[in-house]
């Protein structure tokens, strides 16, 4: 079995490679440029007995996308499991929001997912076989304050997963979508202190969920023991009211 993971090279992305190649998965990974943390995952995950490749791509690059993709399938054969991970936050309340943190917000999360799942949704169709998983967030779901763009980007990643999975379904393709809350990765660590504590005061379970949370989620989605769930949102957040 094969997978396919972008951004992976940290937080729950990295997370998702070693749950995966735990689960006896040659992965392809990809990452935008922190070459020491490709480097040492890759070796962590290899641990499993599996191969596991470290792409540096920006999945805002349709052609570098596809050029990831093609020379995946080359290596390692067709993929079965894809993931997106990658993403990236740029907080300002709207009215103080540059259009270029609109743009990159948007080109990495959403023009992202798009051109992974598109380089996916040829191969899988043809094959008739394979599941994807895209990673969305509550913002995407509910709002939040300073995160317009962001929420944006996760909320067209729910439209857009489940019109892939209706296009995809009778292709023998599924597509679903996992939100979590607040995980526990260097995406939260950027936030002051003062924001944290006034986010877990509103999560029923106290803490932040830990990257391993999400993977296991993410780890049974992409399995056979999922093989009627398509077009659904998993929202996973220790019972976070947003
Ligand atoms: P991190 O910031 O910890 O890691 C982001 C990963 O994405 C890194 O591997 C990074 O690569 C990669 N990446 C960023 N931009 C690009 C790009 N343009 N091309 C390729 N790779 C890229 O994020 P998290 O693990 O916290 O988040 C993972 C996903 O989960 C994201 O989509 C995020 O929106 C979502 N999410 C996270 C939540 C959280 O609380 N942490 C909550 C809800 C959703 P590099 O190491 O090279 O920088």
């Amino acid at each position: 079995m094969i997978a396919l993971v972008s951004g992976g090279s940290r937080g729950i992305g990295k997370a998702i490679v070693l749950r995966l190649a735990q689960d006896g998965y040659d992965v392809a990974f990809c990452y935008r440029s922190n070459e020491d943390a490709a480097e040492q995952l890759t070796k962590e995950a290899a641990e499993y007995g599996t191969r596991v490749t470290a792409t540096r791509c920006d999945v805002s690059d349709a052609a570098g996308v596809r050029d990831w993709y093609r020379r995946t399938e080359r290596e390692l054969g067709p993929v079965d499991a894809v993931v997106t991970s990658a993403g990236i936050t740029k907080d300002r309340p709207v009215l103080l929001m540059p259009e270029d943190d609109w743009n990159q917000v948007l080109r990495t999360n959403l023009d992202g997912v798009y051109h992974v799942c598109r380089a996916a949704a040829f191969s899988m169709s043809k094959r008739k076989a394979g599941t994807i998983v895209n990673l969305s967030s509550v913002s995407g779901i509910y709002g939040n304050t300073g995160q317009a763009n962001y929420a944006a980007s996760k909320a067209g990643i729910i439209g857009f997963t489940k019109s892939l999975a209706k296009e995809c379904g009778p292709r023998g393709v599924r597509a679903n979508v996992v939100a979590p809350g607040l995980i526990d990765t260097d995406m939260v660590r950027d936030m002051t202190e003062a924001a944290v504590a006034r986010q877990l005061k509103n999560v029923a379970l106290g803490r932040f969920g830990r990257p391993e949370e999400v993977a296991d989620l993410v780890s049974f989605l992409v399995s056979d023991r999922a093989a009627y769930i398509t077009g659904s949102v998993f929202e996973i957040h220790g019972g976070g009211t947003f």
